[in-house]
């Protein structure tokens, strides 16, 4: 198949300064939570988007110095020789492939309280760290911002060294260069504060530095975010502000403008709350102050957004962080004319938990993110069966149709059979919810892979037994049968339940409940009890208040959706749940519930309250639905005819967790099946290279 000629303007080579890119597909600086730590998972991951046909790779935040330790989040950095041998893996691997490999170089200044060098904080005034850590910053005296550019500068002279094509001047995010152009913060009488041009002054000198060291042979780009002027949701009218005398002043310094906007929670927004390319009106409002390339980002998948965005003028890059990590191989299915394959991102942000949680990134669509290096596992190519076993899966949620696809792919005789009409298990019914349509993605892209492959057969409506599977024979059974909410309160915060649940069981409800094609009867006031802290505690909230419900919303915890903070959920959702007239009753824990009255007794002194409520709804943990497995693990201990080689318990039925585990369990049942000693494979060991003392 061929590119259909709509998106060949995609394809185009495109200059930046010194260097050309092949196409306009762009991979912007996003967290891989391996940073510095795993120098070879970093090139695995970032080879396969230019394998898969990225124009520009780049890496993340990539600090100049041991000042801007960012600890426990894993930053990249170019610190020294050590540091430019490993990225000079990636820059290597990205070359291979005909891309250009970038690097963003970064201070951090008051972000950045150095737990792990000790180095005292810079910052344009004594100021408060902005990651919430008790270290203030030393205010930078004249020395402060000669040594930061000349760090500046000899970094970019080893990101030359290391292979790099494109050098990054980064002045947003709240780093050090946006503290010195933030008016607020930057109060400095001397010529680095006060006017915009004063405020601009190190960012200007920094650009010209990096020209200056690296410029004839690196394009330099300058990441930058423009005025949303929207307060605090951040979905204002896209005026320009300040921003257009920004690039009055320095519109033509770099060689690239990389854009996104102020607000964090629209630039990373989840599409619960924000739509594929979002942030097209901001920067369409400042294209034309300047005549360099502009990339910028809006979660694009679809090529004709893509087009509609080069064509508009808005951006001459299509800019992507999560469309690159859901599909590497996004732009090379554009080209082949494959748009049926393209793995759409769903927009929940699982990949951004890497970054907070100082883990490798991992993706809900791609189970295979992070995995290139240290499982040697590739998001399109899958290793041929070792012969010709069957394989029956029970359950078509997230898990089972991952591990039907994969086994299909590697040419298994699959069974998968699901109980129920409808495929997808958990994500079919998440999907039908306020805000969360695109979970839908996750079973859709299976289906559409499995509807390729005629070596892999669906039943729906058979909820198999164990007689039932060992009917069937297989060679092999995975068990992939889910979980389902639980009714007794048991969670973090009530490890033996909770005890005081008295009332009549029809009041007592669970997200199941909730979700079934037939609602529940609710009468009086509700109470939704959040013990689970992500996301289906205030998405609930949302449906029952936007349906005329009286809602609470009442957590353990000091704060709504505390998880969520990690998937950039938790300030949207709580301004969204304000905004219906939801009520919030924070670090409460439920203590009891007589069908008129729910009890919560406080996280610290004990003392209890009480709030009328009609009904409950736990939102808690998950039982797996594991009666199958032990059934059929008996079965196979006995020696019952049938019984199958190998057994499997996988997803929410093994451990329920969020959906990017469930598919990963499913992936890696398939990759393992008949693998040999899969286990001396596992667990790769990334090294760090130190520098010769
Ligand atoms: P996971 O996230 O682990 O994939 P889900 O809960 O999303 O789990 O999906 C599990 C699926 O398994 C559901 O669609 C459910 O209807 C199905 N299922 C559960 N028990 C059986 C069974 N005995 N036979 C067939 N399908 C089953
Ligand atoms: Fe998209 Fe979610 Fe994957 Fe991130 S984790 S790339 S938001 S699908």
């Amino acid at each position: 198949m061929t590119r259909d000629p709509r998106y060949d303007l995609l394809f185009e080579p495109m200059r930046i300064g010194p260097v050309t890119a092949k196409n306009r597909f762009y991979q912007v600086p996003h967290c891989t939570g391996s940073g510095y730590l795993r120098p070879h998972v970093l090139a695995g991951l970032r080879a396969m988007k230019a394998e898969g046909g990225w124009g520009v790779i780049n890496t993340e935040y990539c600090s100049i110095h041991p000042s801007s330790d960012d600890t426990p989040h894993p930053m990249a950095a170019l610190w020294d020789a050590g540091d430019v041998k490993a990225h000079a893996l990636m820059t290597e691997a990205v070359h291979e492939h005909g891309a250009l490999a970038g690097v963003e170089l970064c201070h951090g200044g008051a972000r950045m309280a150095n737990l792990t060098t000790r180095e005292v904080p810079l910052g344009p005034v004594s100021a408060p760290n902005l990651a919430g850590n008790p270290y203030q910053t030393r205010a930078m005296d004249k020395a402060d911002i000669r040594a930061v550019r000349r760090w500046h500068r000899d970094a970019a002279l080893r990101a030359r060294e290391a292979g790099f094509d494109l050098v990054y001047v980064y002045a947003t995010h709240g780093y050090l260069l946006s503290q010195f152009l933030n008016k607020e913060l930057n109060r400095r009488t001397d010529e680095y504060g006060g006017s915009l041009e004063n405020r601009l002054r190190l960012m200007r000198e920094i650009i010209e530095d990096t020209k200056d060291a690296v410029g004839d042979r690196l394009a330099v780009a300058v990441r930058f975010s423009v005025e949303t002027n929207g307060g605090g949701g951040g979905d204002g009218a896209p005026v320009p502000g300040e921003t257009e005398d920004v690039f009055g002043l320095i519109g033509e310094a770099p060689d690239l403008w990389d854009l996104n906007v102020e607000d964090y929670s629209l630039e990373m927004g989840l599409s619960r709350f924000t739509d594929e390319g979002a942030l097209e009106p901001y920067i369409a409002a400042v294209r034309g102050l300047t005549s360099k390339p502009v990339v910028t980002v809006g979660r694009y998948t679809s090529p004709d957004s893509m087009v509609r965005l080069v064509k508009s003028g808005a951006a001459d890059f299509v800019g992507a962080a999560r469309p690159s990590i859901a599909d590497p191989f996004l732009p090379k299915k554009i080209e082949e004319g494959r748009l049926e394959d393209v793995r759409e991102c769903i927009g929940c942000n699982i990949c951004y938990t890497g970054d907070g949680k100082g883990a490798p990134i991992r993706c809900t669509q791609n189970p295979t993110m992070s995995e290139e290096w240290r499982l040697g596992w590739h998001p399109e190519r899958l290793p041929a069966a070792a012969g010709d076993a069957t394989v029956l899966i029970v359950g078509a949620g997230p898990a089972g149709l991952e591990a039907a696809q994969a086994l299909g792919k590697r040419g298994y005789q699959v069974t998968l059979a699901e109980a129920t009409r409808e495929l997808g298990g958990r994500v079919a019914r998440e999907a039908r919810l306020p805000g969360l349509a695109a979970w839908a993605r996750v079973r859709d892209h299976r289906l559409q892979q499995l509807d390729q492959l005629a070596n892999v057969e669906i039943y729906r409506e058979s909820p198999l037994s164990a007689e039932d599977v060992l009917a069937v024979g297989a060679d092999h059974v995975a068990v992939a049968t889910g979980a389902r909410w639980r009714r007794d309160g048991f969670g973090p915060s009530a490890l033996g339940g909770v005890a005081g649940l008295s009332a009549p069981a029809a009041r007592i409800l669970t997200p199941d409940d909730l979700m079934a094609d037939e609602a529940p009867t609710i009468e009086g006031p509700v109470l939704i009890y959040d013990d689970d802290h992500y996301y289906m505690a205030s998405v609930l909230a949302e449906k029952l208040a936007t349906a005329g419900h009286d809602v609470a919303l009442a957590t353990p915890a000091d704060r709504l959706s505390d998880w969520g903070a990690y998937t950039v959920d938790r300030w949207r959702a709580q301004r969204r749940l304000m905004d219906l007239g939801v009520t919030l009753l924070t670090a409460g824990a439920l203590s009891g519930f007589d069908g008129e009255r729910a009890t919560l007794a406080c996280a610290y002194t004990g003392r209890e309250s009480a709030h009328a409520a009609g009904a409950l709804v736990l939102v808690t943990t998950r039982a797996p639905v594991d009666a199958l497995y032990h059934e059929l693990a008996e079965r196979r201990a006995t020696g019952a005819a049938g019984a199958p080689k190998t057994l499997a318990r996988i997803g929410d039925c093994d451990a329920p967790a969020v959906i990017a585990a469930a598919v990963y369990a499913g992936r890696r049942f398939a990759m393992d099946l008949e693998a040999p000693e899969p286990e001396r494979a596992r667990n790769r060991h990334d090294r760090i290279f130190a520098p010769s003392p």
